[in-house]
């Protein structure tokens, strides 16, 4: 009995302790399914998180295999976010990015640190693209690093606007060449690399001859094309190591390491040869040639701008010289260019102190022998060195400087009040002045001349502006509004010194022109120069082809005269008859209407009286 009892109690102590162990287990089960539940509940919030991130987002052991990938990174890789997990950098990007990676995930590993770059990336079949990325420690419970996580965003686009900025902050956009920063750069280097003692650097300043007129006449978009071709050319002409560069409108340097002057001779032959050929652009054809300095390492300059300095400064000359040539820098080159700056400023001051005056030279009839005009030419008298300067040596420098455009107003207002007291003493005769382009390029000439004439009543046919072909050239629509608008004043207009300057004549028909004045070349020894005879004759022909006057200056003999009054001419003048004359000279022979007939040849005496 008592054995049947403790068996009783024996079992139930049994099931006692059965029943609170599956209680306890299935307690512990349904905390263990509740946390299981949350973890992967808390996974997918994580995994929903990072899919939402638009850039590349993952998270990897120490052993730096992915752990997590968001979307954006398995649709990058074209897999799966599953298939992704476990995987390493060596398996989706190849052995060598990966390694990049490993390293830059050991130095977060090792560090403790956040690490922050921008890296080209490898995808998929290659194909390059920039990364911004961040890259931070994982940390456990106990502040130990378990492994990375990282962002990476796709700068590409970025980048490629940044790579282009950069390509256009040195590089000039239309012709694609080095602009002035990167000619910089690269002439510096060139330069670096010298060894002074053994090596020259010849560097060519081109400058294209009359290629305004292009851009003002056609287009500037046809001139945009020319330029480009050019630029081409330019490179075609010379070797690989030679740097072109384009640094304004039409201006060009050529760069030639390891060349002194005799080899950039040879080069500068291919440079001129290219450029000889017409530039063909739209059907049409254009003559391009260029003027050019050249200026060597060392002697002319240690750095670039010195260079390209002296050789602009040559390349000046060159236009000064005629234009379509090349010229070495030398001191004495320099030397005037600084005495045409002095000259420079001292004209501005001469101005003021009333040192120009204007002396005046007659222009003879033809057939009558009468004085029928006057020619005004300036003149100047230098204060300080009580010297007379003559218009050849600072109309050129005020040409420069901008300053003729003073000048210019003050010979106006001069000529204009000159032949208002006259008037006022009964004298009418008609006044030359002359004008440079410049001075036509200024839209209110037409304006100040009109202003002038009405201020001091004078009548607009008293007035006559001589103007040289070289204003001609550009036979452009503003230019011939802007003569039509000065002939409507009454003023008649002239070339000066005819037969020297540009050769197409088409623009005579255009151009609202009453004379012409054959250059004093052609009337030089006329009587024994057969080619000046011919010419003068085919001058005059043309001229009263298109009804235009005929003037001949620069007669200093009496033989000259002679074989001008045989030909077609109506005007004369010249030393032969009279210097240019001071006021005070000029007077007399003004009111005693001074003839020349007397100095005419006998036989012409007589058949024109
Ligand atoms: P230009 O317009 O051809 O003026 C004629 C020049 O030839 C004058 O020189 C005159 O003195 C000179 N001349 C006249 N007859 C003879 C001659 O028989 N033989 C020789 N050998 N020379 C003669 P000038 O006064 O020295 O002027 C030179 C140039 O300076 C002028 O050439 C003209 O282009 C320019 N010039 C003169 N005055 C002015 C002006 O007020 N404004 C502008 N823009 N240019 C001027
Ligand atoms: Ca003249
Ligand atoms: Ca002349």
């Amino acid at each position: 009995m008592q054995f049947g009892i403790n068996m009783l109690s024996g079992c139930l102590a049994a099931i006692f302790v059965l029943t609170v162990m599956v209680i306890i287990a299935w307690r512990k089960y349904a905390v263990l399914k509740k946390e299981f539940n949350r973890s992967s509940l808390a996974h997918s919030h994580v995994q929903a998180l990072v899919d939402s991130i638009p850039d590349l987002t993952w998270v990897k052991d120490k052993e730096s295999r992915f752990l997590m990938v968001n979307r954006q990174f398995s649709r990058v890789f074209n897999s799966t976010v599953e298939e992704i997990i476990g995987k390493t950098d060596a398996d989706l990007s190849g052995i060598e990015t990966a390694r990049q990676y490993l390293a830059d995930d050991m130095l977060v590993i090792n560090q403790g640190e956040p690490l922050h770059l921008e890296e080209r990336i490898t995808g998929p079949g290659g194909v390059e693209s920039w990364a911004e990325t961040v890259k931070v420690p994982v940390l456990d419970k106990n502040g130990e690093v378990v492994g990375t996580a990282g962002i990476a965003r796709d700068i590409s686009e970025r980048k490629r606007v940044e790579k282009h900025i950069q390509h256009m902050a040195h590089h000039d956009a239309l012709t694609g060449l080095p602009n002035r920063v990167l000619l910089e750069i690269m002439v510096k280097r060139n330069l670096l690399q010298h060894d002074p003692a053994r090596h020259n650097l010849t560097l060519i300043f081109v400058d294209l001859d009359n290629f305004k007129m292009i851009n003002d006449t056609i287009s500037h978009k046809i001139g945009d094309l020319v330029l480009k071709q050019l630029a081409e050319r330019l490179c075609h002409a010379v070797r690989a190591k030679d740097i072109v560069a384009r640094i304004g409108g039409d201006e060009f340097i050529i760069a030639l390491p390891y060349t002194g002057l005799d080899q950039a001779n040879t080069l500068l032959q291919s440079i001129e040869a290219c450029l000889a050929q017409p530039v063909k652009v739209e059907n049409l054809n254009f003559d391009v040639s260029c003027s050019m300095g050249l200026a060597v390492y060392p002697e002319n300059g240690e750095d670039c701008w010195t260079l390209v300095q002296n050789a602009d400064l040559a390349m000046y000359h060159a236009k000064l010289c005629g234009k379509n040539r090349s010229v070495i820098f030398s001191q004495q080159l320099a030397d005037k260019s600084i005495q045409n700056m002095t000259l420079d400023s001292r004209i501005i001051d001469a101005l003021e102190k009333r040192e120009f005056s204007l002396a005046y030279q007659p222009k003879v009839d033809a057939q009558t022998g009468a004085i029928v005009g006057l020619e005004a030419l300036m003149r100047w008298h230098d204060a300080v060195s009580n010297e007379w300067i003559m218009p050849g040596d600072f109309i050129p420098a005020a040409e420069r400087s901008g300053f003729i455009l003073k000048l210019g107003d003050w010979l106006m207002e001069e000529v204009v009040v000159q032949l208002a007291k006259w008037r006022k003493q009964g004298i009418e005769i008609p006044v030359a002045m002359n004008i440079s382009a410049v001075q036509i390029h200024q839209n209110s000439i037409g304006q100040k001349l009109k202003g002038y004439l009405e201020d001091y009543q004078v009548p607009g046919h008293l007035l006559e502006l001589e103007l040289t072909e070289s204003v001609m050239i550009e036979n452009s629509d503003h230019i011939i509004s802007r003569l039509e608008e000065i002939k409507a004043l009454g003023v008649s207009i002239s070339i000066d010194d005819f037969g020297t300057g540009y050769s197409n004549l088409a623009y005579l028909a255009r151009f609202p022109l009453s004379s012409l004045k054959i250059d004093r070349v052609f009337v030089d020894n006329i009587q024994s120069h057969h080619n000046h005879f011919q010419v003068a004759n085919a001058i005059m022909d043309l001229a009263k082809c298109m009804n235009l006057r005929v003037v001949a200056e620069g007669i200093e003999t009496k033989e000259e005269l002679s074989v001008l009054l045989g030909m077609c001419v109506d005007e004369l003048q010249g030393f032969f008859f009279d210097k240019p004359l001071s006021l005070e000279c000029l007077m007399p022979l003004l009111n005693s209407r001074q003839s020349y007939l007397d100095r005419f040849p006998l036989q012409k005496r007589s058949a024109q009286r």
